[in-house]
């Protein structure tokens, strides 16, 4: 089974993938996530994606592509998050499920409030050993800011009012074309991902059944 997850920034779609990936026992292939592995590495061309992100651009799709590719590479059964961000990747992704003979099961949007989405920015907390995310509004973190794998928890160098702002019109302009692609197909649905993490996944979890 393959889903795919679609949404604006901070909608909750990296909550989402986790509690779904732990359910239905899927890989998760979040697209931010691959792209901040890269960071890490610290060299010239992942500075260069690095400063992108910070300034809430997107990164070009031959890369986003290439690091899908790898990522999916003898695998079966995924979560995508984060991926088609405009058009063309939207091209390129039904591409490349041809090619592997894949098909995507369900197409959920997560719909939410532009100040929700700004709100859940600024209270995000993300585990840069395991990506888990966490929200300082709802969730109960220990004093020290602990993930439960023991790593301290950071804020994302992009979570900032200034790059929402800049991510938010890249969305509306880039990516909700995408969600207008997607939602003539028998398989997409909208969920209302305004209200708390549990109850956005009860929503999800009646769509895909047991
Ligand atoms: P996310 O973790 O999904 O919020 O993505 C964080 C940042 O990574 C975005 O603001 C973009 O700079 C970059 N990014 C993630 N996914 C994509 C994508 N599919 N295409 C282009 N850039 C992306």
């Amino acid at each position: 089974m393959n889903i795919l997850f679609i949404a604006a920034p901070a909608a909750g779609k990296g909550t989402q993938s986790k509690l779904v990936c732990d359910k239905y026992n899927l890989t998760h292939v979040s697209t931010g996530d691959l792209l901040r592995e890269v960071v890490k590495k610290n060299d010239s061309f992942s500075n260069d994606i690095k400063k992108k992100m910070e300034e809430g651009s997107l990164i070009s799709d031959d890369i986003i592509l290439k690091l899908i590719k790898e990522k999916i590479q003898n695998q079966n059964g995924f979560v995508f998050d984060g991926f088609p961000r405009n058009l063309k990747q939207a091209e390129m992704f039904d591409e490349l499920l041809n090619n592997i003979n894949q098909n995507l099961d369900y197409i959920i949007y997560l719909d939410v409030d532009q100040d929700e989405a700004k709100r859940r920015i600024l209270g995000r907390m993300v585990c840069p050993n395991c990506n888990s995310v966490y929200n300082i509004d709802y969730d109960k973190l220990d004093e020290n800011n602990y993930c439960e794998c023991g790593t301290v928890l950071a804020k994302r160098s992009d979570d900032t009012i200034e790059t929402f702002q800049k991510r938010y019109e890249i969305y509306q302009r880039e990516t909700v074309p995408v969600i207008d692609y997607y939602s003539n197909k028998a398989n997409f649905y909208k969920v209302n991902s305004s209200v708390l993490p549990d109850m956005v996944f009860k929503q999800i979890q009646d769509i895909i059944g047991e």
